[in-house]
């Protein structure tokens, strides 16, 4: 049966190309009703810690990925941390000793760019030569006592074939002479490099399916001439395309956002981002673009991911975003804008829930982002307000302005019945009849005492939800 993995290093940040990655990994485990793995690969990291891999799992929870077997819930194939597993991967390393496949290697960085040089000056593909690969005891003896510390290498065998189907990319082929040389697979400091310890995890944690970025495709060749040295049965491949911004270079920090969690705290809806990373290289057949995870699980088919580039457009990540907003449940959207409005400064502790779900029924779909609500729910909140001096100008140009305010609170003042959209209409257009003034005149001056401004929400929902009291006052405010 399928079993994936998602194996992302902590680096203290989830890029979106591997939340990409992640996502497509869960959709083909979930559509086959296979298992996806998590593993944390931090053996090319100085210092681990903690934090950084609860970045990933945060990252993972929060597009609402869940994962099988990992280093906190466990599993059959443990340990899931790359640096707990290194007494297994010693073993691994002896067996390839034993094999003679493997040899030490003294040659110091300043020589192989030497090498590497006297290479590219002649024309050719740098390559590791070989140098150490026959050294005699008594070399390897010499070179030890001037205090070198040895890589291990593995030994590329001559003019092999090495051919793989990939889900994606199809038939490829490459000949063992063009992967340079023998390659490491333990550095001089005793640690075995990625290239050695992914084969032996996905070896031991039976592995049927590896899809990761196309970034890796080159390793692969390596990694299958290590499987066939350890026995083991390469799983398939599958190497997703690259993600390009929208100049179509390589998406990075230039082009914005790229992690995950900024991407949160813009306030872009998990699920809008969910959705938006599965079209990145992938289709679905039938042409709907808004799906939940559940139809997504259901359409995911791997052989329908595109081998060019996908671009990330932000244009149509935001429409998602906004498809999303003006259709999310209203509890749930008013708990993730609650923060957004805290943090703007406003106590919303103040105002009864009901109201404030009415406030953001009418007002989300101006938003693209959640962090865009304090910018259109502030008006409903916030009664005291500076008039701007575009609006005081307007006042000032026609006496006949301030007229239509004084008018309007009088009238609202004696009015005792349920004020709704459609009274205040009336009101507005009793004040519009008794000093003869319409349109821009009669509307202008009205929004300019609600709101201070000359633009914003519709005057009768706004004045329907702030009721009699709080309108009288936001008057009051303004003509004193
Ligand atoms: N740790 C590697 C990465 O984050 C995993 C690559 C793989 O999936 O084999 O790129």
């Amino acid at each position: 049966s399928v079993r994936v993995r998602f194996a992302p290093s902590p680096t203290g940040f989830m890029h979106v190309g591997n939340a990409r990655t992640a996502l497509f990994n869960y959709l083909f485990a979930r559509h086959n009703g296979g298992k996806f793995v998590l593993r944390v690969e931090d053996t090319d990291l100085e210092r681990h810690s903690e934090e950084a891999v609860n970045v990933i799992y945060e990252a993972l929870k929060w597009m609402g990925i869940n994962w099988d077997e990992g280093p906190d819930v466990g599993g059959p194939y443990g340990p899931y941390r790359q640096s707990e597993r290194l007494d297994i991967y010693r073993e691994y390393i002896e067996k390839l000793k034993e094999r003679g496949l493997v040899y030490e290697c003294y040659c110091t960085p300043e020589e192989l760019e030497e090498m590497r040089k006297k290479q590219l000056e002649r024309g050719e593909p740098p390559r590791y030569t070989g140098k150490c690969r026959n050294l005699t005891e008594e070399e390897r003896e010499k070179l030890k006592a001037e205090g070198r510390k040895p890589v291990l290498r593995f030994k590329v065998p001559e003019d092999q074939e090495i051919v793989f189907n990939d889900l994606i990319k199809g038939e490829i082929r490459i000949n063992s002479r063009q992967l340079g040389g023998d390659f490491v697979i333990v550095r001089s400091n005793g640690m075995p490099v990625y290239n050695f310890v992914v084969v032996i995890d996905d070896a031991l944690m039976k592995i049927t399916h590896v899809i990761r970025g196309e970034d890796h495709i080159s390793n692969t060749p390596k990694q299958i001439l290590l499987y066939r040295a350890l026995g083991f049965n390469p799983p398939q491949f599958a190497h997703l395309p690259m993600i390009l911004g929208a100049d179509r270079s390589k998406l990075s920090k230039r082009h914005g956002s790229t992690s995950v969690r900024e991407f949160k705290e813009k306030g872009y809806l998990p699920e809008a981002f969910t959705n938006f990373l599965a079209l990145l290289g992938w289709y679905p057949k039938d042409g709907k673009e808004i799906l939940s995870m559940e139809e997504l699980i259901e359409r995911f088919d791997i052989r329908d991911v595109n081998s060019a580039p996908a671009v990330f457009d932000t244009t149509k990540l935001n429409w998602l975003n906004q498809v999303y907003i003006r259709n999310y449940d209203l509890d749930k959207l008013l708990d993730l804008v609650v923060p957004y409005l805290e943090k703007a400064g406003f106590d919303v502790s103040k105002f009864e829930r009901d109201w404030l779900k009415k406030v953001l029924e009418v007002t989300r779909e101006y938003f693209t982002v959640l962090s865009d609500a304090p910018k259109y729910i502030e008006t409903f909140l916030k009664d005291e307000f500076e008039i701007s001096d575009e609006a005081k100008e307007f006042l000032k140009e026609n006496p006949e302005r301030i007229k239509v305010i004084e008018l309007f609170y009088e009238k609202l003042k004696k009015f005792d019945g349920e004020l709704s959209q459609d009274s205040f209409k009336k009101l507005v257009k009793e004040v519009g009849k008794e000093l003869k003034v319409k349109g821009k005149n009669l509307f202008m001056p009205v929004r300019i005492a609600l709101t201070g401004k000359m633009s914003g929400v519709e005057l009768p929902i706004l004045v329907e939800l702030l009721g009699k009291e709080r309108t009288l006052r936001r008057i009051e405010n303004t003509l004193n």
